[in-house]
């Protein structure tokens, strides 16, 4: 059932989408109602401190009355969460240390991104920016005129990568403007867009936005994130197939993680199916160690001994490049 806010902000919001997104759940105990778990399980989740937050067309993929579903334990708050463990910080990838300009972070060679919102359409437990500070580096019209000069002043980079939260979730208008921006940016060859947005809430990939996706004149590269063949529903699937239609290079980054991916017949179903429509995978990342997230982690070993596995099982180009990120690195470390 909605609340007041949801009912208000839907109203308010005429768009499919927005209306989708506003009528999310937001509570683990309406979750957990509707997908038919016991009033027990219910009473036992935290109040988290990283807020639920799920869309309905995602939730619909969930199996009803399972506890131990891959979608589910992405998106329920668990009481491990408040568990303190050594190595595990707010700060795994050492993000804070690389923001150059507020919104601006600038770790790798060639390449720098923009933070352009706080938001995601989808709380998953395992973020590695779950803690991360969003409200200090908030990019406001004065912000983002400086994001931007430092871009134009640095010729050396050549790739801009928007990320948030989630790019996708500002208007059409508020996220084309700044392309647009970019664009004219001499420097820039290619502009990329990290967003989970078209995995969980397809309804996002519409007309207007595919029309302006295509008359970008720079190559953009899109890299979605899903986790697991679960996930790629047949919404997901039109959705794919209007982006491959805009002549963009669709790629996708996942997380290993414990009880939801970590099989060779997961993995390999995955890259299967990513590939059917239409998606390479591409990073396959090894768990960022934030603060609340060690109950996903799967370690090294283990992870190298199921890429062996996949290997045999999938040609080259399903077979993601197993990853981690290291604060102060200049690049990801490829594990496999
Ligand atoms: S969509 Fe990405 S940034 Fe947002 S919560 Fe999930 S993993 Fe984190």
């Amino acid at each position: 059932m909605m609340n007041s806010i949801q009912e208000k902000n839907l109203n308010q919001n005429p768009n499919t989408w927005q209306r989708e997104l506003a009528a999310g759940f937001s509570n683990s105990r309406e979750l957990c109602e509707y997908l038919d778990l016991s009033s027990s399980t219910a009473n036992a989740l935290p109040s988290p401190t990283f807020a639920v937050r799920v869309p309905r067309d995602f939730v619909d993929r969930i199996e009803k009355g399972n506890l131990a579903d891959p979608l589910l334990k992405q998106v329920l708050a668990a009481e491990q969460e408040n568990k303190v463990f050594s190595g595990f910080n707010n700060d795994p990838v050492g993000d804070i240390n690389a923001v150059v300009e507020p919104g601006v972070i600038h770790k790798y060679q060639g390449r720098v991104l923009l933070i352009t919102t706080g938001s995601c359409a989808i709380n998953c437990r395992y973020c590695f920016r779950r803690n991360f500070p969003y409200s200090d580096f908030q990019l406001s019209k004065q912000k983002l005129d400086q994001a931007l000069q430092y871009i134009q002043n640095d010729n050396t980079i050549s790739e801009v990568i928007l990320s948030g939260g989630d790019p996708l979730l500002l208007s059409d208008q508020k996220l084309f403007s700044l392309i647009q921006q970019l664009e004219n940016i001499k420097h820039i060859k290619r502009i990329r867009i990290h967003s989970r947005i078209p995995i969980v809430l397809p309804s996002r990939i519409n007309s207007e936005f595919c029309d302006l996706l295509s008359s970008i004149q720079k190559p953009v590269v899109l890299v979605i994130h899903s986790n697991h063949a679960n996930e790629l529903s047949h919404s997901v699937k039109m959705a794919c197939e209007k982006l491959t239609a805009c002549h963009i290079t669709l790629l996708n980054q996942s997380v290993l993680l414990k009880g939801i991916n970590d099989t060779a017949q997961s993995l390999s179903d995955l890259s299967e199916k990513l590939f059917e429509f239409g998606i390479l995978p591409y990073y396959l990342h090894l768990l960022d160690k934030a603060t609340g997230t060690q109950h996903f982690e799967v370690d090294n070993h283990t992870a190298i001994a199921l890429m062996d596995k996949i290997k045999q099982q999938l040609p080259g180009y399903l077979v993601p490049k197993l990853v981690r990120e290291q604060a102060g690195m200049s690049n990801k470390i490829i594990i496999s």
